[in-house]
Parts: structure tokens; C-alpha cells; sequence
């Protein structure tokens, strides 16, 4: 098949590799004009909720305009202002989709495209996630770089370049 979206290896797929392979599935549902995430909340060997980024539920999607920030990149330094963003980080999304549906997301582990950024690492600790992985890596702020660290340090993040390619997923 040409038009498969997705570039299946020949062998069955390491655990982790199946759970990046979701969160990419995801990430093809982004609706953001920056980069395009997807993660996958894990429990017991069980997807209990996925997220990818985009604004509000109820609100203008990022694509047709709806944030500013990512609208008129020009304005805002690349990796800053995320607080003038109102797009939902697909990190922040799955654990705010765990916790609208009751699912508890203490001992969790997290699969997601994109090393996470600063925000969304501080509220995967406090949400009990206790392994973060991920396929793309980020260039943090160096201003902060050593607090930067440390959340990830916490959250034992740890880069997996997967084997796994999905066409649409920048
Ligand atoms: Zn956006
Ligand atoms: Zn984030």
C-alpha cells in the first residue's frame, strides 16, 4: 500500500515503540499551528487517556486563528510566553481528559511525541507520572536550564527515537 500513513516495522513492536506509535496516531489530530504533539497516558500496561494540542473545547481552533500567539509567531520568542498561549498541550490535555472521566493518573506513564516542555512537566509530577517518554527532543529556555533539569531528572524523561514514522506529523 502506498498511501499507508503509517511505516510499520517487520518484527512485533517493543512496548515502548507501540505506546510512541499511539502518541503519533495522536498527534495527527493536532490542532495547532506549531508542533504538532500527541501523548498517551499509560497505567497497568493500559492507554487510559491520550491528548494532543490545540485550543479549548468550544473555542476557535488554532489552525483557523483562534490563538494569537501561534498566529503571529514573530511576536513571541520561539520557546516563551507559553502563558500567552491558549493552546492545551497534548501532555496537559491527556491528564485534564483523565481527570473529566475519573481515571486516576497517580503511578502513570506518559508516551508522548515531543520532550515535554517546562509547564506541562511540572503538572505531569504533580499528576503522579513517574516515567516520561519521549520521540523528539526540545530546546528548553536557558535561562532556566538547571530547574528545567530538575523536572525532568523527577520524572525520569528519557529520549526514545522511535521507529515509527506518520506522514502529517511535524
Ligand atoms: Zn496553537
Ligand atoms: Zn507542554
Amino acid at each position: 500500500m502506498t498511501d499507508d500513513p503509517i511505516t510499520l516495522p517487520e518484527r512485533v513492536p517493543e512496548r515502548d515503540d507501540y505506546y510512541l506509535a499511539l502518541a503519533f496516531a495522536a498527534a495527527r489530530r493536532a490542532n495547532c499551528r506549531g508542533r504538532k504533539v500527541g501523548a498517551i497516558l499509560v497505567k497497568a500496561d493500559r492507554v487510559i487517556a491520550t491528548g494532543y494540542n490545540g485550543t479549548p473545547e468550544g473555542l476557535p481552533n488554532c489552525l483557523d486563528g483562534g490563538c494569537l500567539r501561534c498566529a503571529d509567531r514573530s511576536r513571541f520568542a520561539s520557546g516563551t510566553d507559553y502563558d500567552l498561549c491558549i493552546c492545551v498541550h497534548a501532555e496537559s490535555n491527556a491528564l485534564l481528559t483523565a481527570g473529566r472521566f475519573g481515571a486516576s493518573t497517580d503511578g502513570t506513564t506518559v508516551y508522548t511525541t515531543d520532550q515535554p516542555c517546562f509547564s506541562c512537566s511540572k503538572e505531569l509530577i504533580q499528576a503522579g507520572v513517574v516515567k516520561v517518554y519521549y520521540a523528539r527532543t526540545w530546546a528548553p529556555d536557558p535561562r532556566v536550564l538547571d530547574d528545567y533539569h530538575r523536572l525532568q531528572e523527577r520524572l525520569m524523561a528519557e529520549h526514545v527515537p522511535t521507529e515509527y514514522q506518520i506522514t502529517g506529523v511535524h
